[in-house]
């Protein structure tokens, strides 16, 4: 069986979406979720996909969303990063299907302060979903780690009973992932609370699986956000394997990895902690500051080559009066930039094992 046995082309929705994520844990794999911001990172991680024959999940930030609706436009009551958001789903929606290829489309980090954003896209799923009888987003992620735990579930278990109406998948995070992102800054906590404990994970487990099964876990294991400093903190991928067992055991399950975990902050990671991370049940792996990095090199390197090309809508090494605008025009650079990206999401889809999979 393949994975065009269980999904197919598209946006890929509530049952088929929980089916494929218990098929990445049985056959070992994560699919990237990679951070787009823009009409071109889309098209790139859905070329990138469509080459690797692979499954691929778009994830919009709040600020990513903001940034896809115009910085120029202003956010005041979210209104941009709603729209973004909304624009950028449409995009994927439109062309995944022509580039072959099985897309989650997703939401990051939602922090409580955010929550109008969330409301905003959770609003027009409904809408799309009275329409077309599926959401427009396959799944949310709501980010309350900054709350309460008792504060955390009992938000996530608000919005899990209205989304699990309109078959939409919720990610939720525990426990404190370091570094800084989106506005939430966690540089100097104490490493201890960098670790969620079995039975933090155990009661977010059972309490929002009573609502819906269509739950992703973002549990805290020593990851932080960007590229981190080597030495600082050590990730510790084992302890979401004692998680599962914790799990398993409590509640008498057959299944050995009963929570669909999510990897943060894995930047920098080394390939076997990837690895060790998705023989424990990660299925979700967030990609964004090494393919940021990527899109930045691609338009480095073409300016160090074409930089005697560059500096003038006339004139280069080849005639004064030559003109540059086969340069300088932004689709040539911008595709530079696309060209570095794929490449390196290449590199994930294979680090992930999600590689040759149609
Ligand atoms: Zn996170």
């Amino acid at each position: 069986m393949g994975i065009l046995d269980i999904v197919q082309p598209g946006i890929v929705y509530g049952e088929d979406l929980y089916n494929l994520l218990k098929y990445a844990q049985e056959k070992g794999f994560a699919i990237p979720s990679v951070n787009c911001t823009s009409s071109s990172t889309i098209n790139a991680a859905l070329e990138a996909a469509r080459d690797a024959k692979s499954p691929l999940m778009i994830q919009f930030s709040n600020g990513g969303s903001v940034f896809l609706a115009g910085k120029g436009l202003g956010n005041s009551g979210e209104r941009a990063s709603i729209a973004g958001a909304i624009c950028g789903a449409y995009q994927v929606k439109t062309l995944a299907k022509l580039y072959g290829v099985p897309v989650v489309l997703h939401s990051d980090h939602c922090a409580k302060k955010l929550l109008p954003w969330f409301d905003g896209m959770l609003e027009e799923d409904e809408r799309h979903f009275a329409a077309h009888g599926t959401p427009l987003f396959s799944s949310h992620m709501l980010d309350l780690s900054e709350e309460s735990l008792e504060d955390n579930i009992a938000i996530c278990k608000k919005y899990l009973a209205r989304m699990d109406k309109i078959n939409c998948m919720l990610e939720m995070e525990l426990g404190i992932t370091g570094g800084e992102e989106d506005g939430v800054d966690n540089e100097n906590v104490d490493t201890e609370k960098l670790y969620s404990q079995p039975e933090e994970v155990d009661r977010v487990y059972t309490e929002l699986t009573q609502i819906s099964k269509n739950v992703m876990i973002a549990a805290a294991f020593g990851n932080v956000h960007g590229v981190y400093k080597p030495g600082n903190v050590k990730l510790s991928p084992e302890r979401l394997g004692q998680h599962q067992a914790f799990i398993k055991k409590k509640h008498g399950l057959k299944d050995d990895k009963p929570a669909l975990f999510v990897f943060h902050g894995g930047s920098g990671s080394e390939k076997s902690q990837i690895d060790e991370a998705i023989g424990h049940g990660v299925i979700k792996m967030n990609i964004d500051t090494d393919t940021q990095w990527a899109y930045w090199s691609g338009v480095l390197n073409f300016y160090k080559e074409k930089n005697a090309y560059l500096q003038g809508q006339i004139g280069n090494p080849e005639g004064e009066d030559k003109p540059n605008k086969k340069q300088y025009d932004p689709r040539n650079w911008i595709r530079k930039a696309e060209q570095s990206f794929i490449v390196r999401l290449t590199e994930s889809f294979k680090d992930l094992k999600c590689y040759g999979l149609f």
